[in-house]
């Protein structure tokens, strides 16, 4: 099984035709509300490829945090660990898109940063079942920390996604994570180090793997990834097909939940043959528009991806 310990966020969604100034109240033509949070979008890919998945999160006790609780079961999703809490509300991103695609966002992580240590032991019989344990940075940095000890500590593999990056990441991130998967802008937080081609996410990579991960793998958009190991230290480009992205939102959740569901049950591939995969099954979410709702299902995918 996957396990994810990480968010949920209702996204708000406004669409206008130009971003309203301060004080100013304007018309938009379109209103929508969506699921989000990096946690339960890579959680839902993982599932929707056919894993079993557990979401240990925290969300309000509101509407917004029942309805989530809803989409987390409609996509068979474990809601076992899934906590609600009446002290703060469920996390929010109000989003205003214009026309030409710019936006305005402010995120309100609310009960995301509630989910604690003692939630955690509370669902480590969980943790310590899974094949493969996911967690992000949209909860507390410690909460994850212990996440990946507990993981660490019962041979779980972990997969860590240090986004939303933060710059001086306590260093047993690194020593905690089997795999650490990152974005581009998130390898230049990370490093230090200007990250814009395969061959300066190879730099990039090194320094992140002796910071102490097994295998470190940094996304590159419509270019793939770059992968590298403490087993074979030298970076290696996988590129992806060209398509006709229409909305990359999510890309890197659909990327991450996918690498997970492969990790988990599909250990007998090669890293590399992992990441084909990954890159392929994300391509296929950007060539839809919204963020889970752009995630595919195993029946809509080649046969020969499973
Ligand atoms: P994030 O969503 O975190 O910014 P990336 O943009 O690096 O992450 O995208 C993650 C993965 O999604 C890439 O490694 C690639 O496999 C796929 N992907 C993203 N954008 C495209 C694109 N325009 N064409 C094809 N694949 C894409």
């Amino acid at each position: 099984a996957v396990v994810v310990v990480g968010s949920c966020m209702t996204d708000l969604v406004s669409l206008t035709s130009r971003l309203p100034k301060t004080g100013e109240t304007i018309h938009g033509h379109k209103f929508f509300i969506g699921f989000g949070g990096k946690g339960a979008n890579q959680c839902v890919q993982a599932a929707r490829l056919g894993a079993k998945t557990s979401m240990v999160c925290k969300v309000g006790k509101d509407s917004f945090g029942n309805d989530y609780i809803e989409n987390l079961k409609q996509n068979d999703i474990s809601t076992e660990f899934t906590y609600q809490t009446k002290d703060a509300a469920t996390g929010a991103a109000s989003i205003i898109v214009d026309n030409e695609g710019q936006n305005i966002i402010v995120i309100v992580a609310g009960a995301n940063l509630l989910l604690n240590t003692e939630d955690l032991r509370e669902a480590a019989s969980a943790i310590s079942r899974a094949k493969v344990m996911i967690c992000q940075l949209e909860v507390t940095p410690a909460t994850s920390l212990e996440a990946l000890r507990i993981a660490h500590s019962n041979g779980v593999k972990t997969l860590f996604n240090p986004a939303p990056a933060i710059a001086d990441l306590d260093p047993e991130f690194y020593t905690l994570s089997d795999v650490f998967c990152c974005n581009e802008s998130e390898a230049e937080i990370l490093t230090g180090l200007e990250v814009c081609s395969p061959t300066d996410a190879g730099r990039a990579g090194l320094v992140l793997l002796e910071r102490g991960c097994q295998v470190v793998i940094i996304t590159l958009g419509a270019e793939g990834c770059v992968m590298l190991s403490q087993t074979e230290p030298v970076p290696k480009h996988i590129p992806t097909e060209k398509v006709k992205a229409v909305d990359t939102t999510g890309a890197g959740d659909s990327f991450v939940g996918t690498l997970a569901f492969y990790l988990a049950y599909y250990s007998h591939l090669s890293l590399e043959e992992m990441l084909k995969r990954s890159n392929f099954i994300a391509a296929v979410s950007v060539q839809v528009t919204g963020t889970q709702s752009s995630y595919p299902y195993k029946k809509d995918l080649p046969l020969d991806l499973f």
